[in-house]
Order: structure tokens, then sequence, then C-alpha cells
């Protein structure tokens, strides 16, 4: 299964998918951007950033009591957009959609379950 070592400097480019017909939509399987303990991989610089940002939408995603509190990491023009984001479900897929109302900054997350990320089991236990 994981062929690439967990060595320092990874590039995010080669964990992630982008789709060339609409500019800022990111697709990410979640478990290609961690370590075999579940920790994110070492990535450095913008590619640290992007993964940490990818794992905090998982988070609110799944925190289904909370509303979301996460705003876009964008810089249009190099203003900060920081609108509050909206996060929701893929209904067949349970993959995590989001996107920006501002700037479009949108994407995909998918195989998240069971992540250090997925709070998902703490809220559902708690109606039972
Ligand atoms: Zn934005």
């Amino acid at each position: 299964m994981s062929r690439a070592p967990a060595g320092a400097g990874r590039n995010i480019r080669g964990a992630v998918g982008r789709r060339d017909d609409v500019s800022n939509y990111w697709s990410i399987h979640l478990p290609h951007l961690l370590q075999p303990n579940g920790t994110l991989a070492p990535f450095t610089g913008r590619g640290l950033r992007l993964a940490q940002y990818w794992a905090a939408i998982v988070a609110q995603a799944s925190n289904y009591d909370e509303p979301t509190t996460l705003r876009c990491r964008r810089r249009p023009g190099r203003k900060p957009c920081a609108r509050l984001l909206t996060i929701f479900f893929d209904v067949d897929s349970n993959d995590v959609l989001w996107f920006c109302p501002v700037c479009d900054d949108q994407g995909r997350i998918s195989g998240w379950e069971d992540t250090f990320w997925d709070n998902s089991e703490l809220t559902e236990s708690r109606s039972g």
C-alpha cells in the first residue's frame, strides 16, 4: 500500500488532484495526506498549510452540532478573502464538500472517516 517513504518535504501536488476546467477546485483523498500513524505527512510550507486547512474542514464538517467557523484561506488580489466557508456532505458518497461563496475556492474530501479529524462518532453517540 504505502510506497512512498514518510520522508520530509513531500510535494502535496502528488497527493491531491486538481480539475483543469474549474480553477479553484480541489479533490482530496484524505488518507493520501497521512502517515501510517494517522498524522499529517511532513509537507512543507504551502502544502502543510493546505493539509491543515483540509483537515480542519473535515473536523468542522463532522462536528454536526457546531456551526461552521472556518474561513476561506485564499487571498485573491493579495487581500485575505476570509469569508465563512459553506461546508456540507455529498449525500451519495459521504464526501465532505466545501466552497467559498465569494472567491469560488471549492473542493471535495473523501476518505475522511475514522481519521483523527472525524468527529462524527462524538456527535452521533450523544443523540443515541
Ligand atoms: Zn474565499
